[in-house]
């Protein structure tokens, strides 16, 4: 390696900054951060490897936003606040320009919510790259996954099925709308909008399976079931232009849009239209949590709808 582990921490990744919590940063073994008084920590991690959960040829900058994307995508559906950020990263060799990218992705989003990046680990191997991201929430309105209850409505924000879509046609060869590819590789995390909901919704989780899988997840935890009316989640442009079918299989069964899932009772409807208003998102009631195990889709005129693709896992980008 012609740079040392110590210069590659610090040329691309200690930076000056002035953010709360941190006591002590990069720099000793460990980092000391003090959570506001009365708030639980709310940490979670994931690691991206190439060619597994990103294409191989995804430029480093992509790849540097979407590691803390992904993460920042976790707690805005525990409604919580982020933080701060580890970085433990595995590179095959020191490419400079590799790394000016992947700091520039990281920090253009670790900038615009505030996260201090406060320590990590830098290793040398396949390339694979782990945040762990810390953030704060107040346990009583943080939207756990178990919190769904018959007769909530059930919501979702954005596109869902773009990411999935642009995936599909990167590995087929085909050319990829420019808005498709964004939302592949620079998810927007509903931050704001998941700290609004703290409080105001019920169960909460973000996209990252495919919007099928991920309700699963929540009925799961809740021991309740649904029904979706699959044609109320939004359709983007992008999807449009495809064959039904297809549309309804990136939608349903995609992964990696990091839109917010999640469900509300009746009498907090209003206030979650207001939140989704007040960040300028779109969202889509689709269903309702029924006490009947299992997801009952319909269509708009409330017949049975039967995914007629089924098994789109090769769309899928897998978190696994
Ligand atoms: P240790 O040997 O105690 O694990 P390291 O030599 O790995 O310490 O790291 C030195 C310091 O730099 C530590 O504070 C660590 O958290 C930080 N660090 C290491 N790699 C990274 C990275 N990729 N990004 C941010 N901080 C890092
Ligand atoms: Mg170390």
């Amino acid at each position: 390696m012609s740079l040392s582990e110590f210069d590659i921490i610090r040329r691309f990744f200690r930076r000056e900054h002035n953010l709360p919590g941190v006591t002590l940063g990069i720099g000793d073994d460990a980092a000391l951060l003090t959570p506001a008084t009365g708030m639980s920590l709310a940490v979670t991690v994931d690691t991206l490897v190439a060619g597994r959960h990103f294409p191989e040829q995804t430029d480093a900058a992509s790849i540097g936003y979407k590691a803390l994307a992904v993460n920042l995508s976790d707690l805005a559906a525990m409604g919580a606040q982020p933080g701060w950020a580890t970085l433990a990263l595995t590179l095959p060799d020191v490419n400079e320009d590799w790394l000016t990218g992947f700091a520039e992705g990281f920090f253009q989003l670790a900038d615009r919510f505030n996260v201090a990046l406060v320590g990590g680990d830098t290793t040398r191997g396949p390339l694979s790259i782990t945040v762990q991201l810390l953030g704060q929430v107040d346990a009583a309105h943080a939207l756990r996954r178990d919190a769904a209850k018959p007769g909530q409505h059930i919501f979702v924000t954005g596109t869902p099925g773009d990411a999935a879509c642009a995936l599909q046609r990167l590995q087929a060869g085909e050319p990829v709308m420019e808005a498709l590819l964004t939302r592949l590789n620079r998810p927007e995390p509903r931050v704001a909008f998941g700290q609004a909901l703290a409080g105001v919704a019920a169960a909460a989780i973000d996209v990252s399976d495919g919007l099928l899988a991920d309700i699963q997840h929540i009925l799961d935890a809740s021991h309740c079931g649904a029904q979706v009316n699959v044609d109320a989640i939004t359709r983007s442009r992008g999807l449009q232009t495809l064959d039904d079918e297809v549309a309804l299989a990136c939608q349903l069964n995609g992964g990696d849009d990091y839109e917010l899932c999640f469900t509300a009772d009746a009498d907090c409807v209003e206030q979650v239209y207001r939140a989704a208003e007040a960040c300028a998102l779109p969202l889509a009631e689709i269903g309702i949590i029924e006490p009947q195990p299992g997801i009952r889709c319909v269509r708009d005129d409330g017949s049975p709808y039967t995914p007629a693709i089924e098994g789109f896992d090769h769309f899928r980008v897998r978190n696994d």
